[in-house]
């Protein structure tokens, strides 16, 4: 019998329709597989067995619906993202324990469309980082290279699809929290457009820069669970009052022909970008062009400037999300304080790890009376600037392309003492949360020296992943494949 879960979501979906297999069949494959994995990998912060497997069994009682285009397909979901009744963390102590009484809106959504929840996936706390080792409780290693970080913070989520224990995981995307960690375990991940899938249930880092998103193995599967999570939600009021596409529709190995492909200067021409990186993306091109796609360099003149501009507003904003977390609205009470003062000390400071602390007080700081104007302001002029560039180059092409991270997947532990090295990572993501355009991140091949997966963006205009998807799907029918890791 095939390995149910070396099989696509797209696949797995279609036998389920058809009874070829059980639910609960596929649950226990998954459930087995993390079994194996998850000493070497360490994704999970929680397998939700018990549940997963009554869910599955109830689901082969009702038997399949061809309307629930997720109906009996195990899935994991970010432990960023609020689960009824499920151990909800954000990887932080000071949430450890809490349980919250709702879904998430994209939680509520993958139940509707039939998904099984397999457990919650490991990230750094609060989604503060590039690599997973911020979290509180584990560090996952990459599937790849066990050695190696898997990247983050949805690295929980990119280990877990990549490592076969589900067909799709859900992440959530600041700055690059879903791409960079696809592009490092060498799966596929999308960040929606700002607005595109409600954020009513995620727990906050960046307000006005948080996406959540889908994790998947192939550009098909990641369609089909953006479908399902996408769409208007009242209780976000940043959400989009738009239809959603059938993404997964119409996908055609030959959608590449004539379409304008633009290449941003400043990201080709990163001094920071390894040699690995830029030749598998260039390859990746030549076969596009041999597809018939047009290549144009276009400009983005302030990409230098992304970065701090990034971190001063995500930073301001972290500060402010962070603040209900006092041991009294929300988080762990600390034990035994004399005052209130103290407790609110206490509770932040037991229950807040290094880099969330340090966020919160560059946050703090830059938002304070005498800084607003130089730091907080500033970067939201620079934000629009950054806004204005990616519009007008997408004006004169279909999409833009860009390397996702600078370099492949790093030696854990080799970038922790350095947080100014850690942030450099993230050059070529976060100014797409800037701009609050969409980008897909995909798979082009494997570094020459590395032998690590080399992801590739693609990036378009507000509420274009349609097109998005089907110029990846195109040009992934079409470059060779990275092959699944040997766990
Ligand atoms: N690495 C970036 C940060 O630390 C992005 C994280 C994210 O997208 N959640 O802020």
């Amino acid at each position: 019998m095939t390995d149910i879960c070396s099989l696509s979501l797209t696949a797995v979906a279609n036998a389920l329709q058809k009874k070829e297999i059980s639910a609960l069949e596929t649950t226990q494959a998954c459930l087995n597989r993390i079994e194996a994995t998850e000493p070497k990998i360490a994704a999970m912060l929680l397998v939700n067995n018990e549940n997963a497997l009554q869910r599955a069994r109830s689901l082969d009682a009702a038997g399949p619906d061809p309307a629930l285009p997720l109906w009996g397909v195990p899935v994991t979901v970010k432990d960023a993202l609020s689960t009824k009744g499920i151990v909800t963390t954000a990887a932080s102590r000071i949430l450890e324990g809490y349980t919250p009484f709702f879904d998430a809106f994209a939680v509520e959504k993958l139940h509707k469309a039939g998904a099984v929840l397999l457990g919650k996936t490991n990230l750094d706390e609060f989604a503060m980082g590039s690599t997973t080792e911020n979290s509180a409780y584990q560090t996952t290693r990459n599937p790849r290279d066990t050695t190696k970080t898997p990247g983050g913070s949805s690295g929980g989520s990119a280990a877990s699809v990549t490592a076969g224990q589900c067909f799709a995981s859900l992440g959530s995307d600041t700055g690059g929290s879903i791409r960079q960690p696809a592009a490092l375990c060498g799966c596929v991940g999308i960040k929606p457009t700002y607005g595109r899938v409600s954020r009513y249930g995620l727990i906050a880092y960046g307000s006005s820069l948080d996406q959540i998103g889908p994790l998947a193995r192939t550009v098909e599967d990641c369609a089909c669970v953006l479908r399902v999570i996408a769409g208007h939600d009242p209780r976000d009021a940043t959400s989009a009052l738009l239809s959603v596409e059938d993404y997964a529709a119409g996908l055609d190995k030959n959608a590449l022909k004539g379409v304008r492909l633009g290449m941003p200067k400043e990201f080709f021409n990163n001094e920071g970008l390894s040699a690995e990186v830029r030749l598998a993306c260039e390859d990746a091109l030549k076969t596009a062009r041999n597809l018939g796609v047009e290549l144009v360099e276009v400009r983005l003149p302030h990409t230098e400037a992304a970065i701090a501009t990034y971190y001063i507003i995500a930073m301001a904003e972290a500060s402010s999300n962070l603040a209900r977390f006092d041991g009294i609205r929300y988080g762990k009470r600390a034990n035994s304080t004399k005052d209130l003062a103290e407790l609110y000390e206490c509770s932040r400071s037991e229950g807040f790890g290094q880099e969330v602390k340090r966020r919160i007080m560059l946050g703090t700081y830059v938002l304070s009376a005498g800084y607003y104007d130089a730091y907080y302001r500033k970067a939201a002029q620079v934000r629009r600037l950054l806004r204005d560039e990616y519009l007008t180059a997408l004006a004169a092409c279909d999409a833009l392309c860009a390397p996702v991270s600078p370099i492949t997947a790093w030696q854990l532990g080799s970038h922790t003492t350095d947080p100014l090295r850690m942030y450099l990572m993230d050059a070529f993501t976060l100014s797409l949360n800037l701009a609050g355009l969409p980008g897909l991140s995909l798979p082009v091949g494997l570094g020459k020296e590395s032998n690590m997966p080399v992801g590739m963006q693609l990036i378009g205009n507000a509420f274009d992943e349609a097109r998005l998807i089907a110029l990846a799907h195109a040009l992934e029918q079409n470059l060779p494949d990275v092959g699944r890791p040997a766990l």
